[in-house]
Formats: structure tokens, C-alpha cells, sequence
């Protein structure tokens, strides 16, 4: 059996200085190895692994047979974004968990050959008849620039309305650009604004326009995907100093203010050492930026222990290899003051007691503490939906439903809130912050109802 082709690495004593991509794509010839591993099996298990159901024998098949565009075409049936699941997706907890090759040996890189022909092909769409119906997207993160493509496909004016000056959601301001890099996004984004979805820029549904406006203004359907940023924080004494961030406002500032260049209006004061607390993919990513924005000593501190970091091991590895050290079973119990801004942390040591309900063993505190030398902490311990647009909807006696954490209730099937009309997907839906082929998933739900729903109309 042929090995498993491997991406190129950048060194990580290079990489952690720099915010190039981390991995390179396949090469021409190890594409072609690697599409060869597959045994095109008849029952196809990696395809039941996959969020969105990709034909994935199908496009490696075509990849096989030398048809980089038919092997496009069949991915972007499914999904969006390839460029971007080939590179964020948590594969091996998905598709590859499930090649049979991976029983006796490594299964097939199914997300390195879906970056590879996503980066080589583009989204093609053939003559759009129009509808005459218009559909409105609030947020163009996955969900919202998913459910565009496939309106905007059957001929409805669609325009997307986004809160920031940039266009992504968390795939622009959230995941740093060594892991994706910003081409492959601005081109998808540049393949919609061609199909003729429109984009209105630093629009916050809720204030600069309302639902109910959007309504009036003869919007047949709406489709609410405006994420889960507002951070979740401690409850700590001394959350609120100076150079205490949330991941979210540390990943922005970074990501789309580039508060790390010097000649930045908004710059970052970056300290000596700091303390990411979390121990999931947002932390590992606040981790990787800290190293690379000049901090000395990155610490990542988390409850538990190695065995339940819910991050992906690839990021895990990467965080390791460049050289942010991990303090496990410590749990934040104060920051410490020093005229205004972090002077240290108190941490107590916690020890594994039984599972708890996510089957995970839950910490269980020792009555030890210890400090930790850090002058900055970002805390990564989640995020929940911003309420802005469901406040300004109740306001205006729509009487949406959410759940007690305040996520738009959906049906889970069609999107459909409680409102007619309006739809809802993705990170703001209850299932909350989950992973970027979900977002697209639920964007793609959505925008199959609505096409039937504005049939009928
Ligand atoms: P978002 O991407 O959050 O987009 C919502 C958009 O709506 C934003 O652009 C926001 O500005 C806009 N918006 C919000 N409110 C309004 C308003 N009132 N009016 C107008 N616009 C509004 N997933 C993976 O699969 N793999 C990973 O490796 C991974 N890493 C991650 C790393 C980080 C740092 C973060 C934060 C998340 C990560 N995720 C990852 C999760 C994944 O990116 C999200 O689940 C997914 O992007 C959610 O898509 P969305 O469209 O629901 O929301
Ligand atoms: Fe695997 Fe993600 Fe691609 Fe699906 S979208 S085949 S889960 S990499």
C-alpha cells in the first residue's frame, strides 16, 4: 500500500515569525499518488463522515482521471468553499475517521485533495434567469455566503448586509491567515460578487436597518446567519485590566486590523508573556497569533487534560512545535492588579473526577493553587449569539423564538424561525459555535427551503 502523501511544512522556527501558510498544497505529483490510494470503495463510509455529504469518491475519481474540473464541480455540489473545508475542517474526526484504509493503515487525505482541486478550480455557474423575488443574508460568514450562492442561483436578487468593513465573518477576522490564507476567500466572495449578489459593508442588522425594515422594504425571505461572537468571560477578579482580551477581540484586532503591523492606527501592546485560557481550536489559534505577534512565553492553560483538548490534533502539534507551552488542570481563579493593567494570575490545581454529561471527566478542584507570570490573558472559553438583532426584532413585535441562551430557534431541517420568512442558520442557531462546513450545511438547508417557499409565491 502507497503512503500517505504528506503537505510541506514551513520550518516552525521560521513559521512562528511569520503569517505565511503554515502547509503548502499537495504537489501536482502527489496529488496523483495520493487520489490513487483511494480503493473507490462501493459502500463509501467517508461520504457518511462528511457534514455535507460530499460525493467524495467521486471527485477523487475525476481527479484520478486527470478532470480537475469535473472533480471541482462534483465537490462544489456539496460545498461552497473547498478551498476552506480542505483546510479547517477537523477531517479526522470526520470523513477520514471513517476510509476504510484507515483500519489497517492512514486513510486517504480527503482534505488535503479538497484544497488542492479547490484551489485549482472555480465555482462555474451557467446563465441565472431572474426571479424578480430579492432575499436579504445578515452576516457573510459561512452560513450567510452559502445560502447566497444557492439563491442567487436560482435568480433572486440577493444582497448580503455585514456588520464589518470586510466580508467572512469568523473565516476572516476569527481563523488567522497561516492556516487560510486570504486568496481562497476573497476568491469565492469575488466568484459571488461576479453571479451578482450584492454586499453592503459595515451595515448592522438591528441598528443601521432592521429586520422588520428589510420586511417593508419588499424582501420576500430573510436569512439570519450573524454568527455567535460575543465572548463568553471568567467571572474572575480582574478580568477588566489592561491587557486582559477576549479571543474573539485579540483575533480581530490581529486578523482585520492588523494591530501587529507597527504603522496601524489601532495597535496591540504586545507584553512578554501571556496566558491563553482554553483549551479549543480559538485558543490554539490566540495562542499561535500571541507567538507570532512577539510574545516571549505563550502559555495555553486548560482545565482538564491533553486527552480532552477539544482542538484538532493538527493544531495541537502545530501550537507545540511552536513553542507554546501547555498547563494542564490548572483552572483561573484571579488576575492579578498591578496599577490597572495583569500582573500575574492565581490558578488552582485541579485534579479528574468521573465523566460528566459530554462523557468527558469533569476537573475537580484540590484546594492547591499556584501562579503563573504572565502580563497579558486571553480568555477562549466560547463563545454565545449577540442579541442585537433578536432585541430589535421583539422591539418591533416580531415575535421570534429563542432558547434561554438566547439562539435563534430553527426548524433543523429548513431553517424556518418562528417568524414567516425569515430563516436562521448556523453558529447562531442553537446548536451554537460549531465548525465552518456545519455553518455551510445549515446555509445550504436554508436557502433549499426558501427557493421552494418563494416557488409558491
Ligand atoms: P460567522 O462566521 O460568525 O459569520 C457571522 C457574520 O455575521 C459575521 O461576519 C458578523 O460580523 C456578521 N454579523 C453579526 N451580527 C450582525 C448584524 N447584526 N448585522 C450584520 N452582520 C452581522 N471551524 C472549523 O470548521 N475549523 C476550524 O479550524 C475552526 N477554527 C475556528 C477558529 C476561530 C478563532 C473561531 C472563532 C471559529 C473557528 N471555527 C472553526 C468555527 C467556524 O469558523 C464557525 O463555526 C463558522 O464560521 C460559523 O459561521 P457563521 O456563518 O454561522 O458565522
Ligand atoms: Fe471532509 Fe470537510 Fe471535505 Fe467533508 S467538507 S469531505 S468533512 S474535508
Amino acid at each position: 500500500m502507497a503512503v500517505r502523501q504528506r503537505q510541506h511544512e514551513q520550518d516552525p522556527m521560521v513559521r512562528r515569525t511569520n503569517f505565511d501558510a503554515v502547509e503548502s498544497n499537495l504537489t501536482d505529483e502527489q496529488a496523483k499518488l495520493e487520489a490513487a490510494r483511494c480503493l473507490n470503495c462501493k459502500n463509501p463510509r467517508c461520504v457518511q463522515g462528511c457534514p455535507v455529504n460530499i460525493n467524495i469518491p467521486g471527485f477523487i475519481h475525476a481527479l484520478k482521471e486527470g478532470d480537475l474540473e469535473k472533480s471541482g464541480e462534483i465537490i462544489r455540489e456539496s460545498s461552497l468553499l473547498p478551498s476552506v473545508c480542505g483546510r479547517v475542517c477537523p477531517q479526522e474526526r470526520q470523513c477520514e475517521s471513517k476510509c476504510v484504509l484507515g483500519i489497517k493503515s492512514e486513510p486517504i487525505a480527503i482534505g488535503a485533495l479538497e484544497r488542492y482541486v479547490g484551489d485549482a478550480t472555480a465555482l462555474k455557474v451557467g446563465e441565472i434567469k431572474e426571479s424578480g423575488k430579492k432575499v436579504a443574508i445578515v452576516g457573510s460568514g459561512c452560513a450567510g455566503i452559502t445560502a447566497a450562492a444557492d439563491l442567487r442561483k436560482e435568480g433572486h436578487e440577493v444582497v448580503v448586509f455585514e456588520a464589518l468593513h470586510k466580508l467572512g465573518g469568523v473565516l476572516r477576522y476569527g481563523i488567522p491567515p497561516f492556516r487560510l490564507p486570504r486568496t481562497f476567500l476573497d476568491k469565492e466572495i469575488d466568484n459571488l460578487k461576479a453571479m451578482g449578489v450584492k454586499f453592503h459593508t459595515n451595515v448592522v442588522v438591528g441598528k443601521s436597518i432592521t429586520v422588520k425594515q428589510l420586511k417593508d422594504d419588499g424582501f420576500n425571505a430573510i436569512v439570519i446567519g450573524s454568527g455567535a461572537g460575543l465572548p463568553k468571560m471568567m467571572g474572575i477578579p480582574g478580568e477588566n485590566l489592561n491587557g486582559v482580551f477576549s479571543a474573539n477581540e485579540f483575533l480581530t484586532r490581529v486578523n482585520l486590523m492588523q494591530a501587529n503591523l507597527e504603522e496601524t492606527a489601532t495597535p496591540i501592546r504586545v507584553g512578554e508573556k501571556a496566558a491563553i485560557i482554553g483549551g479549543g481550536n480559538v485558543a490554539m489559534d490566540a495562542a499561535r497569533v500571541a507567538v507570532r505577534v512577539g510574545f516571549k512565553e505563550v502559555y495555553i492553560v486548560y482545565r482538564r487534560t491533553e486527552a480532552e483538548l477539544p482542538a484538532r490534533l493538527e493544531e495541537i502539534r502545530h501550537a507545540k512545535e511552536e513553542g507554546v507551552i501547555f498547563k494542564f488542570l490548572h483552572a483561573p481563579t484571579e488576575i492579578y492588579n498591578k496599577e490597572g493593567y495583569v500582573n500575574g494570575m492565581k490558578f488552582e490545581v485541579m485534579e479528574l473526577g468521573e465523566a460528566d454529561e459530554s462523557g468527558r471527566r469533569k476537573p475537580v478542584p484540590t484546594g492547591k493553587f499556584v501562579d503563573l507570570d504572565v502580563d497579558t490573558v486571553v480568555v477562549a472559553l466560547g463563545t454565545g449569539p449577540n442579541p442585537t438583532i433578536q432585541g430589535s426584532m421583539l422591539k418591533d413585535n416580531m415575535d421570534l423564538t429563542t432558547d434561554k441562551k438566547g439562539y435563534i430557534v430553527i426548524n433543523a431541517e429548513t431553517g424556518e424561525t418562528s417568524i414567516d420568512g425569515v430563516y436562521a442558520g448556523g453558529d447562531v442557531a442553537p446548536t451554537g459555535p460549531s465548525t465552518a462546513i456545519n455553518a455551510m450545511g445549515a446555509g445550504k438547508r436554508a436557502a433549499k427551503a426558501i427557493n421552494e417557499y418563494l416557488a409558491q409565491l
